[in-house]
């Protein structure tokens, strides 16, 4: 059993801003990775928005900057996952991960979200054969080849965009006629000849043997169903909440987002969340950047109140 003063649990923005406030502030922080070191901004192919870098920044670039700055006061990032938590009767809290067992005073818990999934015949089976959730890792692969992507939100368009370095067609498959994405991503879309769109529908079932060869498509206006030819399938529908360690132990809204209060504390004092844990509205870079800078105070501040 380790003893620690502050654990983090996840290394996205929200995770790594909590582990860089928190190790200035003397409490050597152990960040526990996550099964994805950066969390979802180290799989997305370009940040636009995050203040500070008018020619925007790389996700990869951007939160291994974070890391460095976070390492150089003293934090310390553990590659390992969190398998099981106990907030009873804490402090101290106790967490288990694949390889050890941990106690500590504080808990930050910046475990994000990850990518929903449409839930059709053939979708989980080609999982890495041609169906992905990332174009920044799987694009390459897609040279001169033909894409689909789901979704009508900023991830499919700008994900989708990224694709057309590559693939010599994106088609956009939508379930309404009206994009979710904003302006300026809609802007560049429109202006990139290798992107169509295919409206009002819904894929039915990824179809292929070993690899994808297609997709079922219904046209939800009319029931008429299509078979489309394609070599890849990239999703972009949403995210549900890395909830399902805490369940039973802190609360959450119906969707499985845990419920923070003003100081980001949740339901157990002393646990604190940040980032897309406990936030379905703003989800970006910046709004989880400021939650973990908001809960790592917080938690020093409980922390200095028990002493
Ligand atoms: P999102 O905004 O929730 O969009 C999800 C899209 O998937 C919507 O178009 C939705 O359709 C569709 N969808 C949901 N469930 C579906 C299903 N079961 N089958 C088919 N389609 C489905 O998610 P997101 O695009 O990942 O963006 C999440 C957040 O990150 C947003 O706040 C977004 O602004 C932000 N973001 C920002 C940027 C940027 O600013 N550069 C880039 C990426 C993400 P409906 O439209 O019909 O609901």
């Amino acid at each position: 059993m380790t003893k620690e003063k502050v654990i983090i649990i996840g290394s996205g923005p929200a995770g790594l801003t909590a582990a860089l406030y928190t190790a200035r502030a003397d409490l050597s922080p152990l960040v526990i990775s996550g099964n994805q070191l950066g969390g979802q901004v180290s799989i997305t192919s370009e940040v636009e928005n995050y203040p500070g870098f008018p020619e925007g920044a790389t996700g990869p670039g951007l939160v291994e900057q974070m890391q460095k700055q976070a390492e150089k006061f003293g934090a310390r990032v553990l590659i390992d996952e969190v398998t099981q938590v106990d907030f009873r009767g804490g402090p101290p809290f106790r967490l288990q991960t694949h390889g050890q067992s941990f106690e500590a005073d504080g808990v930050i818990i910046a475990s994000g979200s990850s990518p929903r999934r449409l839930g059709v015949p053939g979708e989980e089976q080609l999982i890495g054969r041609g169906v992905s959730f990332c174009a920044t890792c799987d694009g390459f692969f897609f040279r001169g080849k033909d894409v689909v992507v789901v979704g009508g939100g900023d991830s499919a368009l700008e994900e989708g965009l990224f694709l057309t370095k590559f693939a010599t067609r994106v088609r956009l498959i939508h379930r309404r006629s009206e994009l979710r994405a904003g302006e300026t991503l809609k802007k560049r879309a429109a202006a990139n000849e290798k992107v169509s769109y295919i409206w009002d529908s819904a894929v039915e079932e990824v179809r292929g043997s070993g690899k994808v060869e297609g997709v079922r498509v219904k046209n939800l206006k009319t029931g008429v169903q299509t078979e489309l030819a394609t070599d890849g399938v990239f999703i972009f529908i949403g995210h549900y909440p890395n909830s399902d360690l805490f369940r039973g132990q802190l609360t959450m809204d119906d969707h499985g987002y845990l419920i923070a209060d003003r100081l980001m504390m949740t339901s157990v004092p002393g646990v604190f969340a940040a980032g897309e844990i406990q936030d379905p509205v703003f989800r970006q870079v910046a709004s989880s950047v400021g939650q973990g800078c908001a809960a790592a105070i917080s938690l020093e501040r409980w922390l200095a109140g028990r002493e």
